[in-house]
């Protein structure tokens, strides 16, 4: 079923019950639905046969005029491309350029000059007019690309992954059955992730309630731990780290919040040791493990951890595949074909042509992650090149590497992540400044150590182009990058002096 007739059946089933609520804010489906057909009516009348289809950029964090915008946005046959507040002005630039001159729709203030911005003020004026017909027309068909999410890219620019209409309904159609309607789930992931369309869009097809816990209270356990006790969280939807970060705090149990029925968990690795911290303190929840990458719509395989596989399995498994998808195992690479499988990167063809392709009549897309079948169920082995993901978050090493190049001087740079216990923990970046220490032969010895003024520099000059989680732990000068009989970096000898 299409993901705007389900969200409509439960504006008329339930029109009181909220769908959305955050930093003070509150939406019922009725508010939700009735105010972006109103401002949906607005975009189309004075911008939709000018340039229609083209994206608009919905811009802020949690307030509960971000889910207003995006339905708005596509009821009037635009996609939406969200972009935290927490997003460097330069992504942010480079972002708007790539859309060429978009419209923006800003719930907080826009941080930069480009594109057509409309403000929340205006915003909000334009969804509670009254100008609107009884009911928009909507103007997306299911081809129609439905969001734009850009993730990070490794030659330093961000990649836009388009979503379709399709691709979603489809996806919303198998998550909504992981969360009982009327469900009250927490949205952790901001909004330009797409962890965050597993809550948000599983939460408005099922008819479910959705609590987003803005990031302000995620620096601190104690708070998180408030907000989920105060909403009565029952189903908490993020990384394993988050997860991880919460344990930390003994309270964070069963006596304490007897609401929580699930965990259901996306984006990293699921170890044994989490999931058996979790049922010590929450016996009787449900553990769900999912995997899939933003270029497949979130999710394409899942399961129920079962208390028998943390005494049989090595590894827990990543899941079965969901219907409408198949999964082929190619020289050990995770191939995912089916309905979920994106039509490609935003306006770059030469990307797209790189991992997408068409087999069998089916759109597939080639993950990089590495695993194999055993029976009908997906196990994760590790990936096969340079993305990594830290503390939940993916990133290209090649990303933070390119955009090092040319701070203080440095040449060139190999960002390594340094692991404990088989996870990610932190990265390093070496670099190298060119003329730093004469002796080149000296390729594996560190150049006079960079002074903390000099680390705060540039960790501060990446800052301005980079989101603070790509920014590495430590930086660390090398006289000389090591070069294998390649020619190409020696991250092998650079991980050896980690
Ligand atoms: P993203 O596009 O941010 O959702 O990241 C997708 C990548 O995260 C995948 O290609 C995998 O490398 C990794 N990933 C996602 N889910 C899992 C999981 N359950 N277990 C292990 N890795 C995962």
């Amino acid at each position: 079923m299409l993901l705007l007739d389900r969200i409509y059946e439960n504006y008329k089933a339930n029109g009181d019950r909220v769908a959305y609520e955050s930093c003070g804010d509150s939406l019922t489906y009725k508010e939700l639905w009735e105010q972006s057909d109103r401002l949906a009516f607005f975009l189309w009348k004075y911008y939709g046969d000018k340039d229609e289809k083209q994206p608009v950029i919905v811009y802020g964090h949690k307030r509960a005029l971000m889910p207003v915008c995006f339905l708005a946005c596509v009821k009037a046959g635009r996609p939406y491309c969200p972009v935290d507040t927490s997003m460097p002005d330069t992504r942010i630039r480079d972002i708007a350029e790539a859309m060429g001159n978009p419209i923006v729709l800003a719930t907080e203030d826009f941080p930069i000059e480009e594109g057509r911005v409309l403000n929340e003020v205006v915003i909000r004026g334009l969804a509670g007019s009254s100008e609107t017909p009884e009911e928009f027309e909507r103007k997306i068909s299911p081809e129609d690309t439905y969001y734009i999410i850009f993730t990070s890219g490794s030659t330093g620019k961000p990649k836009g992954v388009e979503i379709s209409y399709s691709n979603l309904s489809c996806f919303a159609d198998w998550s909504a059955d992981f969360f009982p309607e009327g469900a009250r789930i927490m949205n952790q992931a901001p909004f330009s992730f797409d962890l965050s369309v597993m809550d948000t869009y599983s939460a408005l097809a099922g008819g479910c309630s959705l609590y987003g816990l803005p990031k302000d209270m995620q620096k601190e356990c104690g708070q998180t731990l408030e907000f989920i006790r105060t909403n009565r969280i029952q189903y908490l939807v993020s990384t394993p780290s988050f997860v991880n970060m919460l344990l930390a705090d003994k309270t964070f149990c069963e006596d304490d919040f007897p609401d929580i029925v699930q965990f259901l968990f996306c984006g990293e690795r699921l170890t044994k040791e989490t999931v058996r911290r979790i049922w010590e303190r929450f016996p009787n929840a449900r553990i769900i493990n999912t995997y899939g990458p933003t270029e497949s719509t979130v999710a394409v395989t899942s399961v129920e951890i079962t208390g028998d596989m943390l005494d049989t399995e090595d590894e827990l498994p990543i899941g079965r595949v969901k219907p409408g998808s198949r999964i082929i195992i190619e020289d050990d690479e995770i191939i995912i074909c089916g309905d979920t499988v994106s039509s490609g990167y935003f306006r770059d063809e030469e990307k797209t042509g790189k991992t997408f392709f068409e087999k069998d009549g089916m759109r597939c897309y080639r993950s990089g992650d590495r695993g194999y079948f055993r029976g009908d169920m997906l196990y994760y082995t590790g990936r096969k090149d340079n993305q990594i993901k830290l503390h939940g978050y993916r990133i290209e090493l090649g990303d933070i590497e390119s955009n090092l190049i040319g701070i203080n001087g440095i040449t060139e740079a190999a960002v390594l992540p340094k692991m404990k216990d088989g996870t990610i923990k932190s990265l390093t970046a070496f670099v190298a400044a060119g003329g730093c220490g004469d002796n080149a032969a000296a390729a594996d010895r560190d150049c006079p150590e960079l002074t903390f003024q000099e680390v705060k520099e540039i960790k501060a000059r990446l800052a301005e182009k980079l989101p603070a989680y790509m920014i590495p732990k430590k930086i660390r000068a090398v006289a000389e990058m090591p070069r294998n009989i390649n020619g190409k970096t020696d991250r092998k000898r650079l991980e050896q002096m980690l």
